[in-house]
């Protein structure tokens, strides 16, 4: 073991729920993630731990949400719940669902940061990465089944107490939520998503690189349609290292925690098996070395049963408990994703 792992779940998460028929985003998720935690016998080995109650969590929003975005919110959950989007539903619980995984998150980040866990998992829902500082972020047509933004507030809470802080985002689709908030601020956003000319919100792009005292700490790093375990790591690797030379060791990274990229759950058109996931806690760990903050965003089946324990395993040391055969790409299909990043060192490079 490379050090402990906490694990952070409480009942409350399973309150955020659809108003009515069938939504992906389900507390049917937590089961799976938990489910694939215990078969792989990672979650014999963690410390638990359930939600602090610590104060007005909800209140802490308006750090990275507008008046009026989280008054919309509040008001449709205390009329019943409903749908702010077509994609995405409120429930009545949802203020409670949301506050709790704040304060999960953040009584995580304290104890990594006073050294009491290695690696921390919060299993919350629901997702935020797309729910920007007035909602919808940088253009997107929906919310994409995110409310608040817990990440935003996470690294923006550590960074006025003058932590240094690294956000990592391996979610299937752009944190465009995420960069929007953050968007003007010096802290460094490393997005590894499918190419948004294929997929939601459509954001995301290598000339998006922050602006103000942000710019050049926001890295879009597309991943073209078809790519397989081997170009994803390779842009991954390349993707850490531009980063590494630009910046010291975080005291702390969050990992915007996506396991929707994995091939078969669903949405994507990446073909990535549970060694993509296996390698990126191995890349974190060898070439940043700082602690890690799992915040679950997508994943919507065999993601979460498979990738999420594959990747836990890495980043605490252990072998891969589900291991497959890594997936090839083409020729073609890699030229493409190395032409992406290319872009992005160009723009970087005029920052
Ligand atoms: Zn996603």
């Amino acid at each position: 073991m490379r050090g402990n792992l906490c694990i952070y779940y409480d009942p409350v998460f399973r309150l955020h729920k659809p108003p009515y028929g069938f939504h992906m985003e389900s507390p049917e998720r937590l089961n799976m993630a938990i489910r694939g935690l215990r078969d792989s016998r990672i979650w014999d080995t963690a410390d638990h731990y359930t939600i602090p109650r610590r104060g007005d969590e909800l209140g802490l929003f308006r750090e990275v949400h507008s008046p009026e975005f989280m008054e919309q919110v509040l008001e449709i959950a205390s009329h019943g719940g409903g749908y702010i989007d077509p994609d995405t539903y409120v429930s009545p619980a949802t203020p409670l669902a949301v506050s709790s995984y704040a304060a999960a998150v953040l009584d995580a980040a304290e104890k990594i940061l006073e050294g009491d866990c290695r690696v921390a998992l919060v299993l919350g829902r629901p997702p935020g990465h797309h729910a920007g500082y007035f909602g919808r972020a940088m253009g997107a047509p929906t919310l994409g089944f995110c409310i608040f933004n817990i990440t935003a507030l996470a690294a923006v809470t550590l960074y006025r107490l003058g932590y240094e802080v690294a956000i990592i985002d391996i979610d299937l689709h752009h944190g465009n939520g995420t960069q929007d908030i953050l968007y003007d601020k010096p802290i460094f956003h490393i997005d590894v998503h499918q190419d948004p000319s294929t997929i939601y919100p459509g954001t995301g792009w290598p000339w998006q690189l922050g602006e103000g005292e942000g710019s050049g700490t926001k890295f879009n790093i597309l991943v073209p349609s078809g790519s397989g375990d081997d170009v994803y790591v390779e842009l991954l690797q390349k993707a850490i290292d531009m980063y590494k030379s630009l910046a010291s060791t975080p005291d702390i990274i969050i990992m915007d925690t996506g396991l929707d990229a994995y091939e078969g759950d669903g949405l994507g058109a990446l073909r990535l098996t549970t060694e993509s996931y296996y390698s990126i806690g191995e890349i974190i760990f060898s070439r940043i070395g700082a602690p890690v903050l799992l915040v679950l965003q997508g994943g919507y089946s065999r993601g979460l049963y498979r990738a999420l324990p594959a990747l836990v395993a890495s980043l605490v040391g252990e072998p891969n408990p589900f291991p497959e055969t890594p997936s090839r790409t083409e020729p073609s299909v890699r030229a493409k994703a190395l032409a992406h990043l290319e872009e992005l060192r160009e723009h970087l490079d005029r920052v």
